[in-house]
């Protein structure tokens, strides 16, 4: 994070603040307590670490929006204006109790708390506010931060744009994959979105021959030899200059040589088809579930349906995954700003496994593919 976020960055976040401000109108809820999260961020442009010591953004629906933080940690925070009033607490100070003092009289209200805060810090403002009740304060903000704004969709294509220029190198043959182990490679795949412009690399999954059909598989030390196919999914966080950052998330699968199962070809055209038809179907007015429809039908079609054991895809922003999920049961109707991932898969238990992964955004007059490399499967000389 830079000392001070942009004009853009500052303005973006009233706009949000006023947004998750109606919505608490409209629910009933007084006030939100935004500790760790991405709630936090998307709010303030600031990410609280994971320490134990308490930080917390009171956010009141009447219009009180401070910024509680460990007096180390206050020189992180960035400038941003009269956008929240920042107050450090020292070290022998109760941050829960200068919280209480802003909360006043909603302290008997109904009070939101961040989904990943830690359950020490619910349970010291509990203990506090006996006649309060609470919720997930995602239930306020998480459809509000699945509408990614222009900045957010800036972010969000240029951290793509970054991962395309690793998924091109690994198609270009450009990451050494013969002889070597699958962890040697998700360290040269690291060090190359680093390079492109990452700050943080969030996973390099390398899954080669049968490991590829574990969809989570962790690089290990198998070694890679000719003619096995290899899964590459690969995501970090990008930020442009004055603003927190967003992920990027990709998969593409390369062969070292002609794949030694004779079915891999087929299937992978059938995965390829399959990714195509749910891009397609994304516009705004469809329903999340009916990208999740249309790429597995294809799969289903060609007799796979068993071996797609994962949702279709899921939304993306400063959380690699967050709503809407591309996922049959989830009806909410998709609209310009929703962005997520299109993933489909086919897993062949001791065999191989396929997935083929952009990130898209909805837009008003169809669907923008933030990942552009190339869909093919690479298959590599040797
Ligand atoms: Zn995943
Ligand atoms: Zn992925
Ligand atoms: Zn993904």
């Amino acid at each position: 994070m830079t000392s001070g976020l942009s004009p853009a960055a500052i303005s973006s976040r009233k706009a949000r603040m006023d947004a998750v401000r109606g919505r608490m109108s409209a629910l009933g809820v007084d006030a939100l307590l935004l500790s760790l999260g991405a709630d936090l961020p998307w709010l303030t442009g600031y990410e609280a670490m994971p320490l134990e010591r308490l930080t917390v953004l009171v956010l009141t629906v009447d219009g009180h929006a401070v910024l509680i933080v460990p007096e180390l940690e206050a020189p992180r925070v960035p400038d941003a204006g009269d956008l929240f009033e920042l107050s450090p607490w020292s070290e022998l100070e109760d941050p829960v109790a200068i919280a209480c003092g802003v909360l006043g009289p909603h302290l008997r209200g109904r009070v939101g708390i961040s989904d990943r805060a830690w359950a020490t810090s619910l349970l010291a403002f509990q203990s506090r506010m006996g006649d309060a009740s609470w919720l997930p304060a995602s239930k306020v903000t998480s459809q509000l931060r699945a509408l990614k704004d222009s900045t957010e969709i800036a972010c969000l294509r240029a951290a793509s744009a970054s991962a395309d220029r690793v998924a091109r190198a690994l198609q270009a043959g450009d990451v050494e994959l013969l002889g070597r182990s699958e962890s040697e490679v998700s360290g040269d795949i690291s060090a190359r979105l680093i390079g492109e412009g990452h700050e943080r690399v969030n996973f390099a999954i390398v899954g080669s021959g049968p490991n590829g059909a574990s969809p989570h598989h962790d690089a290990g030390s198998r070694v890679i030899g000719r003619g096995d196919v290899v899964v590459c999914d690969f995501g970090g966080v990008f930020a442009l200059p004055g603003d927190v950052g967003y992920c990027s998330d990709i998969t593409r699968v390369v062969a070292v040589g002609e794949p030694s199962d004779p079915d891999v070809l087929k299937c992978y055209e059938i995965l390829r088809l399959a990714q195509q038809a749910g891009v397609d179907a994304v516009a705004s007015g469809a329903s999340a579930e009916s990208v999740d429809v249309a790429a597995r039908r294809v799969i289903d079609d060609a007799g796979f349906g068993d071996r797609f054991i994962h949702r279709t895809g899921h939304g993306i922003g400063i959380e690699e995954h967050e709503d809407p999920y591309i996922v049959k049961g989830n009806e909410t109707v998709l609209e310009a700003g929703h962005c997520f991932s299109v993933e489909p898969g086919i897993y062949l238990s001791g065999r191989f496994g396929l997935r083929l992964e952009d990130i898209v955004a909805v837009t008003d007059s169809g669907v923008e593919s933030l990942n552009t490399a190339d869909h093919s499967i690479a298959i590599l000389e040797v």
